[in-house]
């Protein structure tokens, strides 16, 4: 498996397949290609039905800049990456290169004809039941597993909390309406500002704002962490500064516990899916809860079995999961699913601390299996088309947010 890094990517939103990706692919061919005076980009499957929604052509055309451009996006060609790109290159009238590209998740890019750019693995071990075999031999915890894999790895992570955490908080101070024709209305802090009467109440309440707030901003752009991805981007967050505040725990083991929920996205990216083109939204959101419900348990100092519980239970109940933004914005229903999901890896940790330290009845590594069996026998319709589900109701559902957002 690959660094960490390569799973927790900082950049900039809506989208890691739909904006970090097809931006990787465009700096990549001009950095391929000087000189050129005119570029053809032409956009198909997933990237032609929601590219619009995801900003895809305007990061694009960001990085294209001065060069003259045409960005066409082509829903009828069948391909067989559901994120392909074309590019051509003219000098003059003459082309003088083209290069087929896919956007496989995550920020990760490969190109035609080229063998995929493996990064070098870093991570030996590939299966949770082959590292925490290695990991209870060794009186290891899985973090330190991953000390031991890449040694250096730290201050990053260390960057990567402080940037979910300032996303938190810009979102939790912005008001206003969110890029798009939705014209959804921000509501972190909105929630934030709630007075629950309960303790209880006052945890939902933030856990949920916390994960708008991320949400919000990298619907608009602003700078995220991939969590696995930045669909997804509000779930991690949204527990580590929860975790945070609450003044329990030392900056150390929220960084080993954030490990430990790299190493479950790891396990998820190698062995199953963690991009909603190809298995659905359960890849997506439901790989962050199952990262989550980990996370929750590693600070916990709960045991192994109990850790993969937490993490297998979470993935469980995110199983069918379809991928259906509407209008192909990076915003209706995936906002709130995280802050659903944000809510959710407390309720699988907790299940998993009852009937502590047994292993489980699913394993991790077959839900992964299981997971994404699920993804490909979901309807194309559900996966980052825009084709079918919530996404269907695109014009009602317009309609009912200007009323809900006039009421506010
Ligand atoms: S529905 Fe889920 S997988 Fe699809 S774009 Fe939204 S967050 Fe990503």
């Amino acid at each position: 498996m690959e660094s960490l890094k390569e799973l927790f990517r900082i950049g900039n939103g809506p989208s890691s397949s739909h904006t970090m990706g097809p931006k990787k692919i465009t700096e990549e061919f001009l950095k391929r290609n000087n000189g050129l005076d005119y570029v053809e980009v032409t956009l198909y499957g997933s990237l032609a039905l929601t590219g619009k929604g995801h900003l895809t052509d305007k990061v694009i055309s960001d990085v294209l800049g001065d060069i003259k451009h045409k960005i066409s996006f082509d829903i009828k060609t069948k391909v067989k990456h559901p994120n392909t790109m074309d590019l051509k290159g003219f000098i003059g009238k003459k082309e003088v290169a083209k290069m087929r590209a896919y956007s496989v998740g995550g920020g990760a890019i490969e190109i035609e004809g080229e063998k995929a750019i493996v990064k070098k693995d870093v991570y030996e071990l590939s299966t949770f039941d082959e590292i925490s075999k290695y990991c209870k031999d060794h009186d290891m915890r899985l973090y330190e597993y991953v000390d031991m894999c890449e040694p250096e790895i730290e201050d990053y992570l260390k960057e990567v909390i402080k940037v979910m955490c300032d996303a938190v908080e810009r979102g939790l101070s912005k008001e206003g309406t969110l890029p798009g024709k939705l014209q959804v209305k921000r509501k972190a802090a909105v929630i934030y500002r709630q007075s629950p009467s309960t303790l209880m109440e006052r945890y939902y309440k933030n856990t949920l704002a916390y994960a708008y707030a991320v949400s919000e901003e990298n619907a608009s752009g602003g700078l995220i962490v991939t969590a696995p991805t930045c669909g997804a981007c509000g779930v991690i967050p949204s527990v580590i500064y929860g975790l945070k505040k609450q003044n329990k725990y030392t900056e150390q083991e929220l960084l080993d516990a954030l490990k430990t929920a790299g190493l479950i996205g790891n396990l998820l990216k190698t062995n199953a899916s963690i991009s909603g083109a190809v298995a659905g939204c359960q890849a997506e959101v439901g790989s962050a809860c199952s990262m989550g419900a980990a996370l929750i348990a590693e600070i916990n100092k709960k045991k192994i079995n109990t850790i993969a519980n937490a993490a297998e239970i979470a993935l469980e109940h995110h199983l069918g999961l379809t991928c259906d933004p509407v209008l192909g914005y990076v915003q209706v229903p995936c906002i709130s699913r995280n802050a659903v999901a944000a809510v959710r890896c407390f309720s699988a940790y907790t299940l998993a601390t009852y009937v502590e330290d047994v292993p489980p009845v699913i394993s991790f590594d077959e839900i992964c299996q299981i997971m994404l069996a699920t993804g490909k026998d979901l309807s194309n319709k559900y996966r980052e088309t825009s084709g079918g589900g919530l996404a269907t109701l695109k014009k009602n559902i317009i309609q009912r947010l200007n009323q809900v957002n006039l009421e506010k």
